[in-house]
C-alpha cells in the first residue's frame, strides 16, 4: 500500500490553456502553498506513514518543471528533508509536468533534490490531436523527454486521455502503442470529461464537441489496458479523482459532460471480468437450457466486488444470459475438488472448456478455463450428472 501525500501546484508553471484544463477546479486547490505549508503538510502524515508500505510525496496540479527554477527549488528543499536517506519517513519525491519541460538542466535540478518520479502529460501522440486541444507541444517533445528521462534514471510515468478533439478509437489505440514504446514504467488514462469554465465545455455547448459514452470509454479503456500489459507496463490509475468539485454531474460538480465515474478503473475491471465469464461460459457450452446452473469464480478477494459488478450487474447479466441460478466468488486457496466434495461427494468426471486467455492478460493474467464436474453422491449411490457447476479461476494482475 502507498501513501501519497498530495501537494497540488495549481496552475502556476504552466504557460499554457489546453481546451479540456481549469487546473483550479481539477487540483481541487485555488492557490499556491506557501513555504511552510508544505512541510507542515508533509509532517502532519508522519503517524500515518507507519501503516504503509511506501510514503511518495507527490506535487500534483500543474507544470512543476515550467515554474520559476528558484521557486521548483523552494519546494524540493521543503521536501527533501522528509526523505528517509535524510532521516525522514518518505521513499520518493513525484512530480508532474509537461512534456516541453524537461531539460538536461532541469533534470539536474530534480536529481540534486532526489526526486525519484517524473510524470509527463503526453495525453496524445496524434499532433492533430494535440493541436486540436491546444496542447502546446508535439508527440516528439514526449518522446525526447521520455527518453532524457530515463537516461537521467527517473522513473517515468506518462498520462495520457482519451476521447480528446479529434481523436477516434484508432488514433485512441496508436497513443498507446507510441507511448508503449517509449517504455514507461507506468501510465495513467484520463477519459476526457467536460469541465465548466474551459474551451471544451464551450464547444460542448455549441454542439462542436461529442463526448465519449461512459460504456464506450470503459471498453476502449480496456483495449488500452491489454496493449499495455503485453507490453509490461503498469497501469496505475485509469480515470479522474473525485474531488470536491469533481464528481458525478449535479449539485456542486463542476462536470458538465463525458464519461466522469467515481469508480472508472472498477468499471473497466468489471468489464473485463464479465467479458472473460462470458466466454468461458460459452466455450463449455452453457446456455439456459444445459444442466449447469452455477458458476464458482475463484480470485483474490479485492477483486470480489470487480467480478460481481456494480449493484451486482455482472451477476444478474449471468443469471439471464446463460440460465444460472448461482454465482460465487471464493478466494485463492480454494481448490475447485473441495468445492464439490464439500457438496456433494466425489468428483467422478472432470471436463475443462479451454478459453482463450490472451486477450485478458493484462490485469486478468490467467483464465483457467472451465471445468465441468460430475458428481458421485457421498452414499455411493449412481448420480452421475446430477450436479453440474462452472469452475473459473480469475487472476487479476494488481495495479500500481
Ligand atoms: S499543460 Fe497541464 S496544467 Fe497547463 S493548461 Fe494544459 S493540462 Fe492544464
Amino acid at each position: 500500500m502507498i501513501l501519497v501525500i498530495p501537494i497540488f501546484v495549481p496552475h502556476a508553471g504552466c504557460p499554457h490553456d489546453c481546451c479540456f484544463c481549469n487546473q483550479k477546479i481539477i487540483s481541487g486547490s485555488t492557490k499556491l502553498p506557501r513555504e511552510g505549508e508544505i512541510a507542515a503538510k508533509i509532517e502532519s502524515f508522519r503517524s500515518e506513514a507507519q501503516r504503509y508500505d511506501e510514503v511518495e510525496i507527490a506535487f500534483f496540479g500543474g507544470s512543476f518543471t515550467a515554474i520559476e527554477p528558484a521557486s521548483q527549488e523552494h519546494y524540493l528543499k521543503a521536501a527533501a528533508p522528509f526523505l528517509k536517506k535524510n532521516g525522514g519517513f518518505v521513499d520518493v519525491i513525484r512530480i508532474s509536468t509537461r512534456p516541453d519541460a524537461i531539460d538536461q538542466i532541469t533534470a539536474e535540478r530534480l536529481k540534486k533534490y532526489s526526486v525519484g518520479i517524473v510524470e509527463l502529460g503526453a495525453q496524445s501522440m496524434d499532433d492533430k490531436v494535440l493541436a486540436l486541444s491546444e496542447r502546446g507541444h508535439t508527440a516528439e517533445d514526449t518522446r525526447a523527454a521520455s527518453k532524457l528521462l530515463k537516461e537521467n534514471g527517473f522513473v517515468l510515468g506518462l498520462q495520457t486521455m482519451t476521447g480528446l478533439p479529434g481523436a477516434t478509437e484508432e488514433s485512441d489505440l496508436n497513443t498507446a502503442r507510441e507511448i508503449a514504446a517509449q517504455k514507461p514504467d507506468f501510465v495513467r488514462i484520463y477519459p476526457t470529461i467536460v469541465v465548466k469554465n474551459t474551451k471544451l465545455c464551450r464547444d460542448y455547448e455549441a454542439g462542436a464537441y461529442i463526448p465519449m459514452s461512459t460504456e464506450a470509454a470503459v471498453r476502449l479503456c480496456s483495449k488500452l489496458c491489454e496493449i499495455y500489459a503485453k507490453n509490461g507496463i503498469s497501469v496505475a490509475r485509469i480515470g479522474l479523482q473525485s474531488t470536491g468539485s469533481i464528481s458525478r454531474e449535479g449539485a456542486g460538480s463542476e462536470v458538465v459532460g463525458g464519461p466522469y465515474h467515481e469508480a472508472f478503473g472498477q468499471l473497466v475491471r468489471s468489464y473485463d471480468a464479465l467479458s472473460a465469464m462470458k466466454d468461458a461460459l460459452c466455450a463449455a457450452s452453457v446456455n439456459p437450457g444445459s444442466p449447469v446452473k452455477s458458476l464458482t469464480v475463484i480470485t483474490n478477494p479485492i477483486y470480489f466486488s470487480d467480478v460481481l459488478g456494480q449493484s451486482r450487474c455482472n451477476a444478474e447479466s449471468l443469471k439471464k444470459e446463460f440460465g444460472l441460478l448461482h454465482i460465487n466468488v471464493l478466494p485463492p486457496e480454494t481448490e475447485p475438488e473441495e468445492i464439490f466434495r464439500k457438496r456433494a461427494g466425489r468428483v467422478t468426471e472432470e471436463k475443462t472448456a479451454s478459453v482463450d486467455v490472451s486477450k485478458y492478460d493484462y490485469r486478468l493474467a490467467k483464465v483457467s478455463g472451465a471445468a465441468l464436474y460430475t458428481l458421485k453422491q457421498p452414499t455411493g449411490k449412481e448420480t452421475s450428472r446430477e450436479l453440474r457447476e462452472i469452475i473459473l479461476r480469475l487472476e487479476f494482475k494488481s495495479m500500481r
